[in-house]
């Protein structure tokens, strides 16, 4: 990985995420199209309600996206943060595996604090009523969760001290995981047991979208699977047992419309 390379990272790499993120979506909607689960429902329909998230995450995209700029280049200039006490910078392999890990463990324990603090619990919970996971799932992010987010993220790269290329990497092969793991597709269980091992798959995220506990609080894994395995938070469900959404938020009509999805973290669930 040479400076070139790495330079290049840093310096287009919204443009890489956005055109990647639009390629990727492209290609999983289709491809499921194809080699999906045969759900019964409109797959338009439900795309356009998880759709006008994109124009409400954005400004909070556009905000932190400065931020994170501003951060990473007093850390560098204080040589501040975890990574900078292995002084690894002059091996990139090295430091941008260290920081994949690193950042890694920031989503997996950002997730379960979103699952285990009822307050935080009222946003995230938006994404997951959604009753049919499909592609467009990946949208279905509550503004107020987008904000708290990319805030829990921005200090976790402060305390880590991640350079800005790698940190930019990392949000690349990100675009692909997280679309992914929101396929409406089951891997073949082989290929699932071994990719599985250490990437979270679409066949786990889906148990994590289970409506009922104790399946809902598995599977929090957003890149790698192995926090999951470390601490005892990985599951397995059948296919066939699958149903998806929250028992406490079943109501389809509330579920299907983004008016009542912008609402539904202040209103009381069942
Ligand atoms: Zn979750
Ligand atoms: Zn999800």
């Amino acid at each position: 990985m040479n400076h070139l390379f790495q330079n290049y990272i840093s310096s287009h790499s919204d443009l890489i995420q956005l055109t990647l993120f639009v390629t990727v979506f492209f290609i999983c909607w289709n491809f499921e199209n194809i080699y999906g689960v045969r759900f019964q429902y409109k797959k338009w329909k439900h795309g356009f309600v998880n759709a006008p998230f994109i124009l409400t995450s954005f400004p909070c995209q556009l905000l932190l996206g400065i931020a994170f700029i501003k951060v990473v280049k007093w850390t560098a200039s204080h040589q501040f943060g975890l990574l900078y006490r292995f002084h690894l910078e002059k091996r990139p392999f090295l430091i941008f595996m260290a920081t994949f890990i690193l950042l890694d463990l920031g989503e997996y324990v950002y997730h379960l604090l979103m699952h285990k603090f009822k307050i935080l619990w009222q946003f995230h919970l938006v994404h997951h009523s959604d009753k049919i996971v499909d592609v467009s799932t990946t949208l279905r992010e509550h503004p107020i969760e987008t904000f708290i987010r990319l805030s829990f993220t921005l200090l976790w790269v402060f305390l880590s001290g991640a350079i800005f290329w790698t940190f930019a990497l990392r949000q690349i092969i990100q675009v692909f995981t997280t679309v992914f793991a929101h396929t409406n597709y089951r891997l073949p269980e082989k290929i699932d047991s071994i990719l599985g091992l250490v990437f979270i798959t679409p066949n786990m995220h889906q148990v994590h979208h289970h409506y009922k506990q104790p399946y809902t609080d598995s599977n929090y894994g957003d890149v790698l699977s192995i926090w999951d395995r470390l601490f005892g938070t990985f599951n397995k469900l059948p296919a066939e047992d699958l149903k998806f959404g929250l028992d406490t938020h079943l109501d389809e009509k509330k579920n299907a419309l983004f008016q009542n999805l912008i609402k539904m973290p202040f209103i009381k669930g069942k």
